[in-house]
């Protein structure tokens, strides 16, 4: 027999230990060669103190297994803890969340029988960077950094993933008729990739039109590849329009690790009743088998869950008089599909699951390109609220070397010639450039700041305006 695979298991919270209980006696009964390491995490570590809801002896396991087989955990209310998923997949790289959303018509009540999509959402970059900032009284920001290489890594997995399971169609979803740059980039990414993969039907969409079809018409979907912010949204739109919300697993990939969960929480309401439905980490830990090399027994314990749902023997979150046959507890559902282990879905169409996991994505770093400093928009707390008077101030303080090109408001311009109409906060974006429009150096933005901090103007961010290649790096002012 080969060597047993070492793979981390957390119980977690709530209806964890009772729904990770029954996932294991499915695993033992079809007899995988896996070795369990347990590790706490959640409530009880958070409450020792560890802001993360994990220990550091926690870590050393994840680390040597690379496999996270992991149950919900209950998040604890209140400021000073920090979310263990997030600190999860950041910290050990997993940049691909893989979630796929299915109907299991007409033995689970769903509003789209044919539902069968994959979201691959972008993990680590985008909003979720969790750069955020007061910049003034009315204002904060959140900064939204797309990147090429987590672009094309999440893109090019897509691809992969896409093209391993005989799919045949990829869709991407962003706004980049509004984000120009960092969704465009995006977009940019996947049709450059996409001349890579000449076998794969490719589409983008925007976001907007993108989710509304989903919901509307999600069987025109195969596998949709998107960033962040709209991966966590469209894979929750997914699951719940699917009908099985507590019935999907997901995974989160990266080069050195990976962690499989369902998708629900701990369910608190109904914790201890030995009722909850292990479907969603039964289905996470089968992908984990498929990850780990096991396509076989993944094959084996899917195919036998599928017969348990065709055979409507359902807990009470799913069970509906007319579509289910008898309701039945976690343990009572975990003995069924250990009894149909061997047994094939008649109507449901059976799973068969590719051996290994996907290969590591390498990143190519692209020759440097030319970076030109072209200009600097300089960002003002400034509460006097007339964009006439600030132009002619900032004219009437600027250096001879350096020319004040536009003021926006929340992005719109307000100066010169802007409208009346437009509501103004405290925080103006002042762009400049230098008067013979040649190149600044780093050294005339800090005279021009010198000469805002001596007239007492509140900067409170500068963002260098460059050209890459000749081509400018940043947007136009709306109105502009
Ligand atoms: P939840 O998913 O735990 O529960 C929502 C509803 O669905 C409840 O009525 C619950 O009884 C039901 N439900 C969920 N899973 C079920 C299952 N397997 N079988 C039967 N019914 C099920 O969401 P919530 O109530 O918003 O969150 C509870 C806790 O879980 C919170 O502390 C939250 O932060 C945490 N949470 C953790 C994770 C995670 O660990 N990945 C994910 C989401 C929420």
């Amino acid at each position: 027999m080969a060597d047993q695979i070492p793979v981390t298991v957390a119980r977690g919270d709530g209806i964890g230990p009772e729904i990770m209980q029954a996932t294991l006696a499915i695993l033992e009964a079809a007899r995988v060669n896996l070795v369990y390491e347990f590790i706490d995490i959640g409530e009880k570590v958070y409450r020792e103190g560890h802001t993360s809801g994990i220990r550091p002896d926690a870590w050393e396991s994840l680390r040597r297994t690379g496999v996270f087989l992991k149950a919900p955990i209950t998040t604890p209310q209140g400021g000073g803890v920090k979310s263990l998923n997030v600190t999860i997949r950041k910290t050990l790289g997993l940049y691909a969340n893989i979630r796929p959303c299915q109907a299991y018509d007409p033995f689970i009540a769903t509003k789209h029988p044919h539902i069968d999509v994959v979201i691959i959402r972008e993990n680590e970059e985008d909003l979720y960077a969790g750069i955020e900032h007061r910049q003034t009284d009315e204002v904060y920001q959140c900064l939204k950094l797309i990147s090429r290489p987590g672009s094309e890594r999440i893109i090019r997995y897509a691809f992969e993933y896409t093209r391993r399971r005989g799919l045949k169609k990829l869709t991407c979803f962003t706004k980049d008729n509004i984000m120009k740059l960092t969704d465009g980039l995006f977009h940019q990414v996947f049709d450059e990739i996409a001349r890579e993969y000449p076998d794969i039907q490719t589409e983008h969409m925007i976001v907007d039109i993108g989710m509304a079809r989903m919901a509307d018409k999600p069987e025109q979907f195969e596998v949709v590849v998107v960033p962040n912010l709209y991966g966590d949204i469209i894979s929750d739109i997914a699951a719940e329009i699917s009908g099985s919300v507590g019935m999907a697993g997901s995974a989160n990939v990266g080069d050195h690790g990976a962690m499989f969960e369902a998708i629900h929480g701990s369910a608190p309401d109904i914790a201890g009743k030995g009722i909850a439905n292990p479907s969603g980490l039964l289905l996470a830990a089968v992908k984990m088998l498929a990850h780990v090399g096991l396509g076989e027994s993944a094959t084996l314990i899917h195919n036998a869950w599928l017969k348990t749902i065709e055979d409507g023997l359902h807990t009470g979150d799913v069970f509906e008089i007319g579509r289910s046959r008898k309701k039945v507890t976690t343990d009572e559902f975990a003995a069924a599909v250990c009894e149909r282990l061997g047994e094939s879905p008649r109507i449901l169409r059976p799973a068969t699951y590719v051996e290994g996991p996907m290969p590591k994505i390498a990143y190519q770093r692209q020759p440097s390109t030319k970076k030109e400093l072209v200009g600097v928009d300089i960002f003002l707390d400034w509460k006097d609220g007339d964009p006439e008077q600030l132009g002619r101030k900032l004219n009437s303080i600027t250096p001879s070397n350096v020319r004040l090109d536009m003021i926006t408001n929340r992005g719109v311009k307000v100066w010169p010639g802007g409208f009346p109409e437009t509501f103004c906060t405290d925080h103006w974006r002042c762009r400049f450039f230098p008067a013979n429009n040649g190149l600044f150096k780093h050294t005339d933005i800090l005279f021009l700041l010198s000469s805002l901090a001596e007239q007492g103007y509140d900067f409170i961010k500068t963002e260098h305006l460059y050209r890459f290649d000749g081509e400018a790096g940043y947007s136009l002012g709306q109105g502009q």
